[in-house]
């Protein structure tokens, strides 16, 4: 009865399945040291994680994956399909590295419009970066549901009218704060927050976002 209940334990153990593409992961003698996989190496490699780094004047900026078509997929299931399971793939093999680097931040989220979230369900940007062990204020506010992808040139770098700081307190004097958004595309709406941040003299502000669009000079206008 013991070896059978044994037996049944590693089948079920073994038993894994990629939460992007359902096959089975085969693989996963290392993974089983970190506990079990959620990915498969297949989907890892598409998805291709190359840790870029940036600068925005003096603030660094970490993207952990180039906004490559796998990226584009996978956010829109997450976010425009409400596929919740999808919420830790992201970061899934950098969480400890992740957690080290930023001790001691906190976050802050770049701004959503809330009734976008509301009727999603759940914060996208909340449940991806779940992963933190940090304390998280939700406290930027988009006051109109604008996409930038709709917008010219000009319209884009007017984009801070409309963040706005929920809570106008000292929460943020002399922290270090880690900014945190799914795709940094031009970059105005992570300068546009950092522009609202400083304004409170935190000690640091950095920027880690999950994914970076490369975006060709021909592409801006
Ligand atoms: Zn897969």
């Amino acid at each position: 009865m013991q070896l059978k209940q044994l037996l049944k334990k590693i089948i079920s153990e073994n038993d894994i399945y990629c939460k992007v593409c359902f096959k089975r992961i085969t693989n996963i003698s290392l993974h089983k040291l970190f506990g079990n996989p959620l990915i498969c190496d297949n989907c890892f490699k598409e998805m291709d994680p190359k840790f870029i780094k940036f600068k925005i004047k003096d603030i660094s900026c970490l993207a952990i994956y180039e906004y490559n078509q796998k990226i584009k997929e996978l956010l829109y299931q997450f976010k425009g399909c409400k596929d919740y399971e999808l919420k830790d793939v992201f970061f899934e093999n950098f969480k400890t590295y992740l957690n080290i680097k930023y001790q001691g931040f906190v976050i802050v989220f770049a701004p959503s419009y809330k009734e976008s979230e509301l009727e999603r369900g759940f914060s996208h940007l909340q449940e991806m970066f779940s992963f933190l062990r940090l304390k998280k204020l939700d406290i930027l506010e988009k006051t109109n549901n604008i996409k930038q992808a709709n917008l010219n040139f000009e319209e884009r770098k007017n984009i801070y009218k409309y963040i706005k700081l929920r809570q106008n307190n000292d929460v943020l004097t002399n922290k270090k704060i880690l900014l945190v958004d799914d795709v940094y595309t031009t970059g105005n709406t992570i300068k546009a927050c950092i522009k609202e941040l400083k304004k409170f003299n935190p000690k640091k502000i950095s920027v880690l976002v999950m994914s970076k669009r490369i975006i060709k000079n021909d592409e801006i206008r």
